[in-house]
């Protein structure tokens, strides 16, 4: 019985501004009310991070930019007393047809099982239509937000018919939300 909920996270659009292939950290931008937000949701949830990450694929960045880039995300975060169990990230091109680029549910079934996570009770937070599609797929919850792409996106989102549980336009909100359906 000792089954833990989780929030799990799209990093690019959703943690900190999407600028297309970000690696720099002089690139880096937190988004408005993600602190607050994570904070709201920490001591129900345990928090990851699943992001598509084509830029190694193409080339524009490895993985070890990558990881410094990450890195200092995770950083920020903890100078706020905020934890990120694990960053799991796809360094592929969608035509490799891998098994671990949203929305396949890959990552999501290893954090199923390594850290004991009851799905049904878990979130998925993302500004893209896969995203939402990702968390179907695996069984959660979905809360499609409108920073990063989410707002070019949402025309998708609907074209595709893809239905969220809920549309945020902020992080913050998204965290208040969920803690109403607690
Ligand atoms: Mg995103
Ligand atoms: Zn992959």
């Amino acid at each position: 019985m000792n089954r833990k909920k989780a929030i799990i996270l799209d990093r690019d659009g959703t943690l900190i501004e999407d600028k297309n292939y970000a690696y720099k950290i002089e690139d880096f931008e937190l988004l408005e009310g993600v602190i607050k937000g994570l904070k709201l949701l920490q001591n129900n949830f345990i928090f990851f991070i699943v992001t598509n990450q084509s830029g190694i694929g193409r080339g524009y960045y490895t993985i070890q930019d990558f990881q410094k880039f990450n890195d200092h995300l995770i950083n920020v975060l903890k100078k706020q007393k905020i934890v990120i169990l694990k960053t799991y990230f796809c360094p592929h091109l969608r035509e490799e047809n891998c098994e671990c680029r949203k929305p396949k549910t890959k990552f999501i079934e290893d954090i199923i099982k390594k850290f004991n996570v009851d799905i049904k009770q878990s979130w998925i937070i993302g500004d893209h239509p896969s995203d939402i599609q990702f968390g179907i797929n695996a069984g959660c919850r979905t809360i499609f937000l409108t920073t990063g792409h989410g707002d070019k996106h949402l025309e998708e989102l609907e074209s595709l018919g893809i239905k969220p549980n809920l549309i945020c336009d902020n992080f913050l909100k998204a965290a208040k939300e969920i803690l109403k359906l607690l």
